[in-house]
């Protein structure tokens, strides 16, 4: 009988040696343990063998069953792991002559205005910051000389968190924090900065008014600013944009945050500076507010301005993406419409 066992055990392990497949191990399963396996017939020889003997085989037979069981669940285990390093052996990470379904997403005609806007001034030397959305009161209106109680406050309703922060009204909200970020320029090397944002305005929506809209701002300051690098600087941005030479003229503007402050305007491009109904027959568009930045915008934001001057303007992104595009409706920047939003290329 204990012979048989032995011989049992060495016949499951030649057989368990020689398998491959997964699927194989389950022939020798029911082989050995299945009803009419050899270790479950083995089992029912015992009822052959008197008290004593039965009592040892018995033993042995199920310490054999139980050896056959465990063998196999560990070498299942085996089979399944080394299959799986075939596997990714085997498996090709990427396979490029699998034709792509995928759609290409396009760029939003306000990124694509921005970042070409970006590209220029970053050629001239401009650094690019990121100006937060949620603001403080300070940094929105007193920061950028818009006193509590300014009429220039209730042009701009926003809106208002309950800790008092706001949403900003303008890009110009980054002024202070810029200039308390770089400090005071060295003599020879300007403050050369661009901050692009989205801006929030409580607006009734139109055609022309939307509630969250884009604008670009940029400001140089330094021991030596004049209206005369203003100048330069806009005719080269907007000679870009447009990509025709841009003849500007600046009126003067009222904003609380430039003294001398500007309108500046650019030559229609319609009829070329004789008169038409886009122009309402002045030959100029009305483009942006420029200047020269506030003394007292300089001296929130640590800059002595009897030292210092510099110039800020603010460009619409939004309405310059209008221009540009020859786009008639403001909603159809935050409308999602993809067909539309789509044709749009640099
Ligand atoms: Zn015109």
């Amino acid at each position: 009988m204990l012979e048989n066992l032995e011989k049992i055990k060495a016949q499951f392990k030649e057989e368990l040696n020689g398998v491959n497949m997964k699927d194989e191990i389950e022939r020798i399963r029911v082989a050995f343990l299945g009803k009419k396996g050899l270790v479950t017939e083995a089992l029912k020889d015992l009822r052959n063998l008197d008290v004593e003997a039965k009592k040892v085989a018995g033993q042995q037979v199920n310490l054999l069953k139980d050896e056959i069981e465990k063998a196999i669940v560990e070498f299942q285990k085996t089979l399944e792991e080394r299959e799986y390093q075939k596997e990714i052996a085997n498996t090709e990470r990427y396979d490029f002559s699998i034709p792509s379904d995928v759609t290409v997403g396009t760029l939003h005609p306000i990124t694509i205005v921005q970042s070409q806007i970006e590209d220029i001034f970053k050629t001239m030397g401009f650094i690019i910051e990121d100006g937060l959305e949620i603001q403080t009161e300070f940094n929105n209106f007193e920061g950028v000389n818009i006193p509590k109680n300014h009429p220039a406050r209730d042009m701009t309703d926003t809106y208002y968190l309950e800790n008092g922060q706001l949403l900003k009204t303008h890009t110009s909200a980054a002024q202070n924090t810029i200039m308390r970020k770089y400090g005071a320029p060295k003599p020879g090397e300007p403050l050369k900065v661009l901050f692009p944002g989205r801006c929030f305005r409580n607006e009734n929506i139109d055609a022309s008014h939307e509630n969250t809209f884009f604008q670009l701002e940029g400001m140089m300051i330094g021991d030596d600013i004049s209206i005369s690098n203003l100048i330069y600087f806009m005719k080269v941005l907007l000679s870009e944009v447009f990509e025709r030479d841009v003849k500007v003229r600046l009126r003067p503007g009222f904003f609380p945050f430039v003294e001398p402050g500007f309108e500046l305007d650019i030559n229609c491009a319609i009829c070329g500076g004789s008169g038409c109904p886009t122009c309402k027959h002045s030959g100029w568009l009305e483009l942006l507010p420029c200047g020269m930045i506030h003394p007292n915008v300089l001296r929130l934001g640590g800059i002595d301005p009897d030292k210092y001057t510099g110039f800020a303007f603010g460009l619409g992104l939004t309405r310059l993406a209008m221009m540009k595009y020859n786009i008639k409706d403001i909603r159809l920047f935050n409308s999602g419409n993809l067909k539309q939003l789509r044709q749009f290329t640099i």
